[in-house]
């Protein structure tokens, strides 16, 4: 129910959970991060309270300077640790909010391919898709387009990929999401209240954008993937 990302110059987990924390007022039911450390995918999930995560990362600490974290309100499967956010594979990690309405033809596709989830979510089946084209070849833009194109739905996504520190992908599509820029790190969140310890500059995507954020600016597309130019703002929300 909540997103967060920052690529940056500093170990992100904890800023991650902080974030998150100012997103509880959504409500969830389990919460995650998954950090690149020296290139590779690694997690972090929990059940219930963002503290029993934070309890997590206190015992196994992640030191990556780019991650993603999610509050989830689960719409398919259970609250668990396993269909718990990020969903990730070992080259690409998903945060979502929303619902993936063709998930179970998505999959059946994939499985075609022997690509098969390890959660009950509907998530899960983006992280497959978007695997399964870089397998293929393509580059993480390439692979997060060609996702996009296969996705009905209402979502809200960040996307994160192996051996890439300085990238993440964003994408709306009927749940908010905002990009903020700082000077040496930009960020993701799913509002300016979560942002609003890093930044009050911001930009929110408009229904059908994906941004291409590293720590040296964004670049937005629309649905039909032209790029578009997104008014910045400054945000009132306090840090
Ligand atoms: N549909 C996804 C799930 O159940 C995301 C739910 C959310 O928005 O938190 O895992």
């Amino acid at each position: 129910c909540g997103i967060v990302g920052i690529v940056g110059d500093a170990p992100v987990a904890g800023r991650l959970v902080d974030a998150l924390k100012r997103l509880e007022y959504r409500g969830y039911d389990s919460a995650g991060v998954a950090t690149l450390e020296s290139g590779d995918i690694a997690r972090r999930r929990a059940e219930g309270k963002l503290n029993n995560l934070a309890q997590k990362l206190s015992f196994e600490p992640l030191e990556g300077h780019i991650g993603i974290g999610h509050t989830r309100w689960a719409t398919h499967g259970a609250p668990t640790e396993q269909n718990a956010h990020p969903h990730a594979t070992d080259k690409v990690a998903v945060v979502h909010n929303g619902i993936i309405e063709n998930f179970r033809e998505l999959l059946a596709d994939l499985a075609r391919d022997g690509y098969v989830p390890v959660s009950q979510t509907d998530t899960e089946s983006v992280a497959l898709w978007a695997t399964r084209e870089v397998d293929r070849g393509a580059d993480p833009e390439q692979a997060v387009a060609r996702t996009l194109k296969r996705l009905k739905g209402a979502f809200a996504l960040a996307f994160m990929f192996k051996g890439h520190e300085g990238l993440l992908i964003a994408a709306r599509h009927g749940a908010p999401l905002a990009v903020g820029f700082g000077t040496t790190e930009m960020y993701l969140g799913s509002d300016a209240m979560a942002l609003a310890p890093f930044t009050a500059r911001l930009t929110y995507l408009e229904d059908g954008d994906w941004a291409v954020v590293t720590p040296r600016g964004v670049t937005i597309r629309d649905g039909r993937d032209v790029l578009v130019e997104r008014e910045q703002m400054l945000s009132q929300a306090s840090a």
